[in-house]
């Protein structure tokens, strides 16, 4: 597809049905993405920190088991958190971040996850990515999830680099359908993590390589096309 008589909304349109088509046949069935709840997201995306989806998919299932809310956690001592972080790595520090979040989930919004992004940031060590999983995967509310994997895709698809991840979360805002919100978070971290990988892309694979300013660089040499898709970027990325 040619970029020259796209509009900027027909590019964003291409890119949802696009990562969504992929993602619905490339979703894979981890127990955190199946009988999902705010509190079961929240837990799993900080057992995904820094560690893989294969050594998670072991754990997450016992933990779940041993801790089915924030109550159990808050009445847990420190070190039976620790207990069952044991197998993960960097078990203290994530015990202990998980005992101060029960304590301010339990005293301070009783014992419910809070449904707002200023709230869910606020919590320790929660960041933009955990907020927009939460809302986007536990509550069902359109939220953009922001992963390292996304920020990657994100900056090869728009030719646009920038260290403020500010600017990438305002353009996946605008990425973000209302329906189907999830599955295109899903997609994007997916196609991030599988697709645009970090040492090589796998462009060729990709759906959305005539979209993409890196492809356009490296196979096509097609300045014209490329030249037009940072244009279109560049003003989705504006504020
Ligand atoms: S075409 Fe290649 S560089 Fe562009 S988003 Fe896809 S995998 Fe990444």
């Amino acid at each position: 597809m040619g970029c020259n008589n796209l509009s900027e909304d027909d590019v964003v349109k291409e890119i949802r049905e696009r990562v969504i088509a992929w993602e619905r046949s490339n979703w894979a069935p981890y127990p955190w993405r199946v009988n999902r709840t705010p509190y079961k997201v929240l837990i799993a995306e900080l057992l995904l920190k820094r560690t893989t989806r294969q050594a998670v998919a072991r754990e997450y299932p016992k933990f779940i088991e041993r801790f089915p809310d924030f109550n159990a956690i808050y009445n847990a001592t420190l070190e039976e958190v620790v207990e069952a972080f044991r197998h993960l790595g960097l078990y203290k520090q994530r015990a202990v971040q998980l005992k101060r979040i029960a304590k301010i989930i339990i005293e301070k919004y009783n014992g419910e996850v809070p449904d707002k992004w200023e709230e869910l940031v606020s919590l320790p060590g929660i960041g933009v990515y955990l907020a927009g999983a939460v809302l986007s995967f536990g509550f069902g509310k359109k939220a953009p999830v922001l992963d390292s994997n996304v920020i990657r895709l994100l900056s090869r698809l728009t030719g646009i680099k920038t260290k403020r991840n500010q600017d990438y979360l305002r353009l996946l805002w605008k990425l973000v359908p209302d329906k189907d919100h999830d599955l295109f978070n899903y997609g994007m971290i997916d196609l991030g993590a599988l697709v645009c990988h970090y040492k090589k892309p796998r462009c060729e694979s990709c759906p959305l390589k005539d979209l993409c300013v890196y492809y356009s660089n490296k196979s096509i040499k097609n300045n014209k096309n490329r030249d037009c898709l940072i244009n279109i970027y560049k003003k989705l990325i504006k504020e």
